[in-house]
């Protein structure tokens, strides 16, 4: 753990959104349940719009406008700008332009306006009831924001926009179930502060609970869990590492809606220019990381010099290195499709292509091999001390 961040002066309108709301929500649901029931449909609006608020965020904020993963029609655009206001996380500019500056700098203590290794505390929701100057906003990594006339609209309007879309929102919805005040206070004050966690979760939990398959130069995380809790953000490890696809959720039965409510976008002719990473590069990191690991676990059992743990590390290594040939050679031609376009290049490619395909998977299978293997010989070296 670093030493504590030097106080800063208090942010008030954080401290007002995150912390009085709550206490105001604590006081006041219970007191409400206890004299009148709260109607079904009062709950179901509070799950509903979580959705939209939420949704608002992780498509909008996050995947659009900080990481410009797709391309939004203006009725869309105007959609998700309305959807993300109702979420009351401050605006897209001041937004995407601190989380740029936390994909760039991420972990740093100093830059990363949300840094995890200044604590959970301090990721999650500590950074915005003081004024850091990590998080101050500075707009040099967002011109095209400042080009955005929806992001700039909500920037100027920001307060009375927050304004209008809860009372357009809200009180239509409360006035149609019959049930106004368990309209504002379960859809509106309670769906508010679970939205707010939920996105607080992928700046905190997301960068501690969880798996690293594809890389560990960060501290962001793969968590299933969290990507229920977050619309499918949970799979920030694989979003740090590529942080342009429109999926968080890459493989296709990986859950994140919100991947899906883009992909349905695109398909209603809202959206195009889906980005999506090379599956190559993808499998890629994913095997360097597991070569990294099954070293990882050479090196924790290996250091008694065992013959069969050496020849094991020697032939991983081995593999890696024949491996790297054939993804090289592959990225090479690449590069001369792009800049010659050559019919031949192309049809070298496809081969190479094929050639990867099986090399992947005959790839993974030694890996596991080796795993198995090695979970063998280490039971067999503790069993030895234990004997001996
Ligand atoms: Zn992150
Ligand atoms: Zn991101």
């Amino acid at each position: 753990m670093n030493p504590p961040l030097p106080k800063a002066p208090i942010n008030w309108i954080g401290v007002f959104a995150l912390v009085f709301l709550p206490i105001v929500a604590i006081i006041a649901i219970p007191l409400y349940a206890y004299h009148h029931d709260f109607s079904t449909s009062a709950w179901v609006s509070l799950i509903a719009l979580l959705g939209l608020s939420s949704l608002g965020i992780t498509a909008g904020y996050h995947r659009l406008w900080a990481h410009r993963a797709y391309e939004a029609t203006l009725p869309l655009k105007i959609i998700l700008m309305i959807m993300g206001t109702f979420a009351v996380q401050n605006s897209i500019l001041f937004w995407a332009s601190g989380h740029r500056t936390h994909h760039r700098h991420v972990d740093d203590v100093e830059h990363d306006p949300y840094s995890i290794n200044n604590g959970f505390w301090y990721a999650h929701i500590g950074w915005m009831l003081r004024n850091y100057p990590a998080a101050e906003s500075n707009y040099k990594n967002a011109p095209d924001l400042l080009n955005d006339k929806v992001v700039m609209f909500q920037d100027k309007y920001y307060i009375p926009l927050v304004i209008v879309v809860h009372a357009a929102i809200l009180l239509p919805i409360g006035w149609a179930v019959g049930d106004m005040w368990g309209v504002l206070l379960l859809g509106g004050l309670l769906r508010l502060i679970f939205s707010h966690h939920v996105t607080f979760f992928i700046n905190s939990l997301c960068h501690m609970w969880g798996k690293r398959p594809y890389t560990d130069e960060n501290t962001a995380r793969d968590n299933f869990w969290l990507a229920i809790a977050t619309w499918g953000e949970g799979y920030h490890n694989y979003h740090h590492i590529f942080q342009y696809d429109y999926r968080n959720g890459v493989k296709w039965w990986q859950y994140d809606p919100t991947k899906w409510l883009i992909w349905s976008c695109s398909k209603l002719g809202l959206a195009k220019n889906l980005r999506r990473i090379p599956s190559f590069n993808i499998k890629k990191a994913e095997l360097a990381m597991k070569f990294k690991y099954a070293e990882q676990d050479l090196a924790v059992y290996g250091h008694d010099v065992n013959a069969d743990i050496l020849a094991m590390k020697q032939r991983i290594s081995q593999e890696y290195e024949a491996f790297s040939h054939t993804l090289n050679d592959w990225a090479k031609l690449k590069e001369q499709e792009i800049q010659a376009k050559k019919a031949s290049v192309a049809e070298k490619i496809h081969q190479i292509d094929d050639k990867l395909k099986v090399d992947f998977q005959l790839v993974e299978q030694k890996l596991s091999y080796h795993r198995a293997r090695l979970e063998t010989l280490m039971r067999n070296v503790k069993k030895n001390i234990v004997t001996d």
